[in-house]
């Protein structure tokens, strides 16, 4: 897989790709990653990439034509189709289901705005979609983008060594995780129930599978009613 982020912050993405599970992806090749400065896609000399809003109102927006300019100048570089994704508190929420939809993409590029958001055509004539990561407003799409990031390449083959975390985590099955505990069995008074310490594979599988259950319904009984 191939990511391209667009971003007038390029600096604050280093301690995340640099770092961890998603690190590791990248020196073994399973992604590749690239952050490119907007700045560097203007056309004046000032490097200037927003202005103010048509019509009056406050702050300013990220304009077209810089970010026309790198989408169109990273798809040259990339090997078949890429998908154009901007970050936008008005785009599809994301969530699991979308995270592994986007995993089997081969190339992404990310547009993030920044301070009032994005020129309108931007959003009308090049994304393909709009994503956002929640009901709330960020300052820019910088941390959506990791966010989606670290989402994604979580989920590609080889990337997390043992690929049965996948199959049993949160939102797997419509179901929350089951509750998990490590060494000491006993910590304070609180003591480890007893079923997981008994060896006994299949009333594990069987505990584990009713506290799921038993937490999804209490916590997010909209998972249940969900499909697929
Ligand atoms: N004026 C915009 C509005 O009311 O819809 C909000 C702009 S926000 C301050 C600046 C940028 O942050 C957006 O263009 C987007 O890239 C990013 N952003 C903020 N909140 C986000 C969210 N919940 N999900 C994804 N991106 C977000």
């Amino acid at each position: 897989m191939r990511v391209d982020i667009i971003t007038i912050f390029p600096n604050m993405f280093s301690a995340v790709l640099g770092e961890s599970i998603i690190k590791r992806a990248q020196e073994k090749g399973k992604v590749k990653i690239f952050v490119h400065d907007l700045r560097l896609y203007t056309l004046d000399k000032h490097h200037k990439v927003d202005d103010r809003p048509f019509g009056g109102g406050s702050g300013m927006l990220l304009q077209a034509e810089p970010i026309f300019r790198a989408v169109q100048a990273i798809k040259k570089k990339v090997k078949g189709k890429s998908k154009v994704i901007l970050l936008c508190p008005q785009g599809k929420i994301f969530d699991q289901k979308y995270a592994k939809k986007l995993s089997k993409c081969g190339n992404l590029i990310f547009i993030c705005g920044h301070y009032e958001g994005v020129d309108e055509r931007v959003r009308q004539y090049l994304a393909d979609e709009e994503v956002s990561i929640g009901d709330y407003v960020l300052t820019g799409g910088e941390l959506p983008a990791m966010v989606l990031v670290d989402s994604i390449v979580r989920l590609i083959p080889g990337v997390l060594g043992d690929k049965n975390s996948l199959n049993f985590e949160s939102f797997e099955g419509n179901l929350l995780e089951y509750p998990q505990y490590s060494r000491p069995a006993k910590f304070r008074k609180w003591i480890v129930p007893e079923v997981l310490v008994s060896g006994a594979h299949d009333k594990i599988s069987a505990w584990r599978k009713s506290e799921a259950l038993k937490r999804t319904r209490q916590r997010r009984p909209d998972l249940l009613k969900r499909q697929g």
